[in-house]
């Protein structure tokens, strides 16, 4: 049976695209931003979270694993057992149903703002006969669909979503590559030529999403190269992501090692906004 590993379903969200939004968090992604704020989604595996600001050392973790906590089996036996919630188990697996189930609950809000349900991550694309098939039904039942990608993905994906989804929520990071390999792992060429067809192709809307990270893309040289992408590609509106700290105590309960960026000043954010008139 067709599932997918999910970690978070955010229902009543409106930061993921128009209306009131039910958004569905895919896990596992294959960029490594080192900025990432949900770092719990860029492995595809379910994992055990630790926050040791929470812990009270009550030992009621370690007398209730059937493993000695050696070998953790993810059984989440723990978790149910800790008193101060300082142990969680992410990620989970959802068969097509199971989360239709879920996003349907929601119809009437998204008829009454204009909203709908978005596929996000990690990166949804990387499940995507999952991912096709639940936008088949949402589309089916008259839900609104959005698609939340870093697009480094082969094309043929998204000609397989297309005739599915209403909007794209489209990331891009920079546009040097020697920079976005250095940031992210990986070389920006496939992300740029994707949007570059897919702007051409796609009939429905594609909001760009910058994240602007202070100590990353905010060199004015980097700037301007952003800048002058997005003149040349019709989409229907930019986003810019000021950086924000708010994931960074999940680094230390994964145990991996977190950088340190800061938010750009507001005439930076704030220049980006003219890209849209
Ligand atoms: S999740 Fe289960 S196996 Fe893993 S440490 Fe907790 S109780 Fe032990
Ligand atoms: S059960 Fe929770 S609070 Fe108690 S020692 Fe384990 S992690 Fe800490």
């Amino acid at each position: 049976m067709l599932t997918a590993t999910i970690f978070d379903i955010q229902r009543g969200s409106y930061v993921d695209g128009p209306g009131i939004r039910t958004t569905v968090f895919f896990k596992g992604c294959n960029l490594k931003c080192k900025w990432c704020h949900n770092p719990e989604g860029i492995s595809k595996g379910i994992q055990k979270l630790f926050y040791k600001d929470k812990c009270v050392g009550c030992g009621k973790c370690a007398r209730i694993c059937p493993y000695n906590q050696k070998d953790c089996t993810l059984c989440g036996k723990c978790v149910l057992y800790c008193p101060s919630y300082a142990l969680e188990i992410c990620g989970a697996e959802y068969t097509i149903s199971e989360l239709f189930e879920i996003i349907i609950k929601d119809k009437s809000y998204y008829e009454s703002s204009n909203g709908g349900v978005t596929f996000s991550g990690g990166e949804c694309m990387l499940q995507i006969d999952f991912l096709t098939e639940i936008l088949k039904i949402c589309k089916k039942a008259n839900i609104n669909t959005a698609v939340d990608t870093a697009g480094n993905v082969p094309y043929e994906y998204f000609e397989k979503i297309i005739p599915y989804t209403d909007t794209f929520l489209y990331d891009i990071k920079c546009i040097s590559e020697d920079l976005h390999e250095k940031f992210t792992g990986v070389s920006n060429a496939t992300i740029i030529s994707n949007l570059k067809k897919l702007s051409k192709s796609f009939k429905g809307k594609i909001v760009v999403r910058i994240p602007l990270i202070g100590g990353f893309n905010d060199e004015d040289s980097e700037i301007f190269k952003i800048k002058d992408f997005m003149l040349q590609i019709n989409v229907s509106n930019v986003e810019v992501l000021p950086y924000h700290k708010m994931g960074l105590h999940k680094y230390e309960a994964l145990n991996m090692q977190s950088a340190e960026f800061y938010t750009p000043n507001k005439e930076i954010i704030d220049s980006f906004k003219k890209l849209n008139k």
